[in-house]
This record gives structure tokens, C-alpha cells and sequence, in this order.
């Protein structure tokens, strides 16, 4: 199946549409940086899990750019995503729900260059 390059902003709205939802392997962390990145001057800074959690799921996701993501970094980025769910406002919990479609259904992009085994 060859695989669009779907709008990390939209993502969340085609949620259950695991085929369309799925990105382009070498491109992926480059397009979620870019989203977060376009993102951040919706940021109020009132709560942590968005002020702080997409400012650091940056730099996780600057690791797998730059080839030094390990388990742990992935395990991270799995944590804060799941805790922007207690974002106060509907910029993090989108921000959340994107993320959370690209770990679901892209899973295997990031963690094929830090499983051990
Ligand atoms: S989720 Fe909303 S309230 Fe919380 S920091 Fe982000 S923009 Fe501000």
C-alpha cells in the first residue's frame, strides 16, 4: 500500500480510519516536528502536560532525528503523549489526540530503530 502523507493536524479526525492514518516511514518525525512546531504559538503556558510535555516530546522526537533514541526514549514520548489527555484545553488534547493516532497506528516507524532485539 503506498502511503500518503496525511496533515499531522488532521490526523485525529480520521481516527478509526487506520489505512488513511498511517504516514510515510522516512518522512514521519520530520512531519510531527514540523506540526509541533506550528503549534506552539497556541500554547498558553497554564498547563503542564501542554507548556511543558510538547517542548520536551520535541526533543524525543529530535533523538529519533538525529539517531540517538533508545527504548527509553520511546517509552517517554509513549507517556507524555498519553498525558496531554489532561490538557486543560482543546490545544493540547489535540495535539494529544494526533499524537497518540501517529504512535498507534505508526507504531513500528519508531520503534524498529530502538527495539533490542
Ligand atoms: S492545553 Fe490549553 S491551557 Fe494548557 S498550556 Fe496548552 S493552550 Fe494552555
Amino acid at each position: 500500500m503506498e502511503l500518503k502523507n496525511f496533515p499531522v493536524n488532521e490526523l485525529f479526525q480520521k481516527w478509526i480510519l487506520d489505512g488513511e492514518t498511517k504516514l510515510g516511514e522516512p518522512e514521519l518525525v520530520k512531519d510531527v516536528l514540523n506540526y509541533l512546531d506550528g503549534q506552539k504559538g497556541e500554547i498558553c503556558g497554564k498547563c503542564a502536560p501542554c507548556r511543558d510535555g510538547v517542548v520536551r516530546i520535541e526533543q524525543l522526537l529530535q533523538l529519533f532525528e538525529n539517531n540517538k533514541a533508545n527504548l527509553n526514549t520511546l517509552k517517554e514520548l509513549e507517556k507524555l503523549t498519553y498525558n496531554l489527555r489532561a490538557s486543560r484545553c482543546s490545544v493540547g488534547l489535540d495535539i494529544g489526540k494526533n499524537l497518540e493516532v501517529v504512535l498507534e497506528n505508526n507504531y513500528n516507524v519508531l520503534y524498529k530503530p530502538v527495539r533490542k532485539y
